[in-house]
């Protein structure tokens, strides 16, 4: 169970030079269940990338699959897809448009065939997961905070209970506790209802804290696709590009460079934490 992208290239404008090209030969596959982070400077290809997974872009050169089936083959059921391959774009608050935030959520499991006693139901859940309470279902989108809005957004894709959640720098202008119950939600997603995330973020300490495996896009390209440990290693490279390295992992060098002898490929606090105490320890027994 995957989406495959076979030598995906995409242009925007047809007839217009090589060098124009968004996406250049993308090979990659996303398997069930995988939490993966898409990094990349601005330009590189990231939102192109993610509208290729339910077929919103049509490559201009190669494949996308889905379980190993051509999604834009004849009768290959697109719409489907998009139930199952739930896209987030980036200020998805924008695009809230019912009368109340229930109404909001309902209209995509209505969409999906679900009847309104059935979408209420799942709407429901889908906003306490996301942390909005009851008191607000009946609210205007527009009544609600910034924040909210963007966790009413969230609901209404998971509300149509996808496979894959991919979701296009979600945490984008939220102050650090909007971005915790998010990255909080993603997680739980992830692990207790075995959900595949993409998370696009420019935010490297987001990626380290959450996905297992981590792409790197540079113009048009995959750079780096792999374990976030040893995509991580490559800092020297990385800020070549533009981009950084999780920030424990800088501090992890900078003590080594100052004789503290900590692992180097910690990424979040705790692990620093952790490296730190059983430098601590090692000290104490050999003392
Ligand atoms: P990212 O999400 O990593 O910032 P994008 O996928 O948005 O990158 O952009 C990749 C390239 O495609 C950039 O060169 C960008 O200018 C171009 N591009 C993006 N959207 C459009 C569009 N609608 N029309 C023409 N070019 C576009
Ligand atoms: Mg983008």
């Amino acid at each position: 169970m995957s989406i495959r992208l076979e030598n995906v290239s995409y242009k925007y404008e047809e007839n217009t030079k090589e060098k124009n090209y968004a996406l250049k030969n993308i090979k990659l596959e996303i398997k069930k269940g995988e939490f993966v982070g898409i990094a990349g400077h601005t330009g590189s290809g990231k939102s192109t990338l993610i509208q290729h997974l339910n077929g919103l872009l049509k490559p201009s050169g190669g494949k996308v699959l889905y379980n190993e089936r051509d999604i834009f083959e004849p009768g290959f059921p697109l719409r489907e897809l998009r139930g199952k391959v739930g896209v987030c774009f980036q200020y998805p608050e924008y695009q809230l448009f019912e009368v109340t935030v229930l109404d909001d959520v309902c209209f995509g499991p209505m969409n999906f065939g679900k009847t309104r006693e059935e979408a209420e139901v799942i709407s429901r859940q889908a906003l306490l997961d996301v942390g909005i309470e009851e008191n607000i279902f009946h609210k205007s989108p527009f009544e609600l905070s910034g924040g909210q809005r963007r966790r009413v957004a969230i609901a209404g894709i998971l509300a149509m209970e996808p496979e894959y959640f991919v979701l296009d720098e979600p945490t984008a202008g939220l102050d650090p506790a909007g971005r915790d119950q998010i990255l909080n939600l993603l997680k739980k997603l992830h692990q207790k209802k075995g959900m595949a995330i993409l998370l696009v973020s420019h935010s490297m300490e987001d990626v380290a804290d959450c996905a297992d495996r981590v792409i790197v896009m540079n113009h048009g390209e995959v750079m780096y696709d792999g374990d976030k440990r040893e995509v991580f290693s490559h800092k020297k490279e990385l800020e070549a590009i533009g981009l950084s390295v999780p920030f424990y992992r800088s501090l992890a060098e900078e003590l080594r460079e100052r004789g503290f002898m900590i692992k180097e490929d910690v990424l979040t606090l705790e692990e620093t934490k952790e490296a730190i105490m059983d430098v601590i320890r090692k000290k104490r027994d050999n003392a």
